[in-house]
């Protein structure tokens, strides 16, 4: 799927997720750590296409994400790409095919997504202010440039930077610690399994099993057949994107009408 597909599934996921938390379990958020865990897991479902770098010099190609931050986002994208490319490798079996590129590789795996998350509220417990403000700074730079998809790549990537820095440290004032701290590390890690299931569905698929070998195969790409395999880019992905807005949009709304119904004084 595109960019905005998987920001917008990211987003959906984790609204649909607190509504029910909220509906079957009496787990109850505050409207910011709803709204951080939405832009975190609408960032986090693009993560791993950090993956696909373009060309850093001339700013062309690479993945929706990696242009968020121009040409430094662009450079840790081709960084995260040969990293990936030296796991592929090191682990390979003798029947996974030579590649000579590390996209949907390591990052488009359930490890890379389980310790990306805990990695992350680590970061946030042990690196204080500073830490947890970068990671807002840039997960949230991520979920502007994939939801804003068309106005970001219009307005180039200052506007972005100088928005995300901004709400980053806007959210770090008002974010309760307990709590807050292990949600942005669950919301990246929701956020990069929500972005594999939406890469599991279309051809090329995902090595969702590894670290674990089947048939002297360590990278088995794992998709749906091809005959009902989503198109990138088709139409298919343009009515999943517009479901997800649906969803998204009812979810809101069912999380914030107990605090309507209660504000008018009426009971159901
Ligand atoms: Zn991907």
């Amino acid at each position: 799927m595109m960019g905005p597909s998987h920001a917008l599934s990211g987003a959906a996921t984790w609204l649909a997720g607190s509504w029910a938390l909220s509906y079957f379990d009496q787990y109850h958020q505050t409207p910011l750590q709803v709204a951080v865990g939405t832009a975190i897991c609408a960032g986090g479902a693009l993560l791993p296409d950090m993956d696909l770098s373009g060309k850093v010099t001339t700013d062309e190609g690479g993945a929706t994400v990696a242009h968020t931050f121009g040409r430094f986002s662009l450079f840790l994208a081709e960084c995260l790409e040969k990293l990936s490319l030296g796991i592929y490798d090191a682990t390979r079996l003798k029947h996974d095919p030579k590649r000579h590129n590390g996209h949907r590789t390591f990052t488009h795996t359930l490890p890379f997504a389980i310790g990306v998350g805990w990695l992350t509220t680590l970061g946030c417990v042990a690196g204080g202010k500073w830490a947890v403000i970068g990671i807002l700074f840039f997960m949230m730079g991520l979920a502007l440039r994939g939801v804003f998809h068309t106005w970001a790549r219009q307005l180039g990537w200052i506007p972005i930077t100088i928005a995300s820095a901004a709400a980053a440290y806007g959210t770090y004032l008002y974010l309760p610690p307990d709590r807050g701290y292990p949600l942005i590390g669950v919301a990246v890690g929701v956020g990069c399994v929500v972005h594999l299931l939406g890469d599991i569905i279309t051809r090329e698929g995902v090595p969702i099993l590894w670290p674990i070998p089947t048939g002297r195969r360590m990278w088995r790409m794992i998709g749906v057949p091809n005959a009902i395999a989503v198109k990138v880019g088709g139409r298919v992905e343009t009515l999943l994107r517009g479901a997800f807005a649906v969803v998204s949009i009812l979810a809101v709304l069912a999380l914030a009408a107990p605090a309507i119904l209660h504000q008018f004084d009426i009971r159901l």
